[in-house]
């Protein structure tokens, strides 16, 4: 574990080898801070169910099972309702076609740093073969078999033609890695005095687009390989609505604003050295629909069924929108939840408990602008393989 920090830089590192949400289901972990995302995938519903309706359905005699992947599924209940719908949708749907339903299998695929326990200990249990198709419908119980894949998802996961159905919601805008020119003080796209390129320079915003979409193309090349002929994807990472890139939208406001001030904080208090600051940068970049689009069509391998950008809201629930301190309270381990871990290798926990207490006393004497500002938006795609 790369949790000491002091002389480990992100930039440095294999940041597969990192990257985690935070663990566990305390305060900050993201167990206990996705109920946002989960609002934002039931709203989505309608849509994945859209593209489930594409999926060829296996006739033969003996089919072999019919199989799902969640991507960068995380350690939370989402992946869990999420496979569940899909296996109960297809389920369905073989029923209405008056065919067997084949034998399910859910793959939950992450880094290899995901808390993969704690997701295991939240699935349901399996029922038994003898009842496993009058129990689909039952709830609280679960009809498919399940193996947890650690790696990453812009490589090889699957052995080819192996998987009939893809999905991933709000993964797809972590970059593999920081480009190397974003941290090279000699280089123009050095991102000198931040840690997001919310705001940054043109040169370091192209940097980060080049890597998102160099990252989707690899993405892409892995799938169109692992996918069965007839399967299908459905994919859903944060987006932006404005063409220019260092415009991030929800994204910026949640790394660029009080995230970005309380590491400024710390090196004007003299607790971080600036340059030390500046060798941490966020890995993440919401693309534009364009962004998105045109790596999907340069790979040519999947047909574009839909592709939107899907208002989401606020990433984050609180039950008094008119207490200050619940609003920064909730920006706080928000950001932490999925930013922390990364915030710990770079400068050790001390510090880091340090930041997010400025960031939690900054986004509360801002709650009400942060309330109402704070929204994300989504890249939607449902893409079919024939
Ligand atoms: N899908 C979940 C969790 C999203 S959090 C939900 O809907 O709530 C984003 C997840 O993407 C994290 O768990 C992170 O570890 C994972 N992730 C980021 N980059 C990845 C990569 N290259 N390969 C696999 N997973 C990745």
């Amino acid at each position: 574990m790369a949790s000491k920090g002091d002389n480990v830089a992100v930039c440095n590192m294999k940041l597969e080898r990192l990257l985690s949400m935070k663990g566990g289901k305390g305060q900050d972990s993201y167990a206990n801070n996705s109920q946002a995302q989960a609002m934002h995938a039931r709203s989505m519903l309608h849509l994945l169910e859209e593209t489930l309706e594409n999926v060829h359905l296996n006739s033969s005699a003996s089919p072999p099972p019919f199989t799902a992947v969640d991507l960068g599924c995380s350690s939370g209940a989402n992946t869990v309702h999420i496979i569940d719908f899909i296996v109960k949708h297809i389920s369905k749907r073989f029923d209405s076609a008056g065919i067997d339903p084949p034998e399910f299998t859910a793959f939950f695929a992450d880094l290899p740093s995901n808390d993969f326990n704690t997701l295991f200990q939240l699935l349901p249990p399996l029922v038994s073969n003898s009842c496993m198709e009058e129990c689909l419908a039952a709830d609280g119980n679960r009809s498919y078999f399940v193996a947890g894949v650690p790696g990453s998802f812009y490589r090889r996961l699957f052995p080819a033609r192996t998987i009939d159905f893809f999905h991933s919601a709000f993964s797809l805008h972590w970059l593999s890695q920081v480009p190397e020119s974003v941290t090279d003080r000699r280089s123009a796209a050095y991102n000198r005095g931040r840690v997001f390129i919310h705001g940054a320079g043109e040169k370091t915003t192209t940097a980060y687009k080049r890597q998102f979409q160099a990252d989707l193309a690899e993405f892409l090349r892995a799938r169109a390989a692992e996918v069965k002929r007839g399967g299908a994807m459905f994919l859903v990472c944060l987006g932006r609505t404005s063409l220019d890139p260092t415009d991030q939208g929800g994204a910026g406001l949640l790394f660029g604003t009080h995230f970005q001030d309380a590491w400024d904080d710390l090196v004007r208090e003299g607790l971080v050295a600036a340059e030390k600051r500046d060798g941490f940068n966020i890995p993440v970049y919401a693309p534009s629909l364009q962004d998105f689009k045109e790596v999907v069509e340069a790979n040519g391998s999947f047909a574009i069924e839909k592709l939107v950008v899907y208002k989401g809201g606020s990433p984050l629930v609180v039950s008094e929108p008119d207490d200050a301190s619940e609003v920064g309270r909730a920006f706080a381990s928000s950001c932490r939840s999925v930013a922390g871990v990364l915030v710990e290798a770079h400068i050790g926990e001390e510090l880091s408990n340090e930041l997010f207490s400025r960031v939690e006393r900054r986004a509360t004497s801002h709650a009400k602008d942060v309330l109402v500002n704070l929204q994300f938006f989504h890249i939607v795609a449902s893409l079919s393989f024939t």
